[in-house]
């Protein structure tokens, strides 16, 4: 008898100040990631899929990121610090 299913984890990446699409508040969100892992006897195997969401936390409105952008929004959480609901389009470290 094989026992499979999934698992899904949820990593906490980092916590940024933007401004909230939903309630237009410069509140902390909390950008995560989700991911689903295939299980094999409750052994998680690989990942099947996954997904990057930033949380606002003042209304709890969540909105759907992709791979890339989230990178970014790290990047920004890591390095940047100067940003209060800045939004910049410009990607100067880019070729
Ligand atoms: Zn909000």
């Amino acid at each position: 008898m094989i026992i499979f299913g999934t698992k899904g984890y949820l990593h906490q990446l980092a916590i940024l100040t933007l401004v909230c699409a939903q309630c237009g508040n410069p509140a902390a969100h909390t950008l995560r990631k989700r991911v689903t892992k295939f299980t094999l006897f409750f052994v998680p195997l690989f990942p099947v899929s996954t997904k990057y969401a930033t949380q606002c936390t003042f209304c709890g409105a969540e909105q759907k990121v992709t791979g890339e952008q989230a990178e970014q929004l790290q990047a920004q959480a890591l390095g940047g610090g100067q940003g209060y609901g800045q939004q910049s389009q410009q990607q100067p470290y880019r070729s």
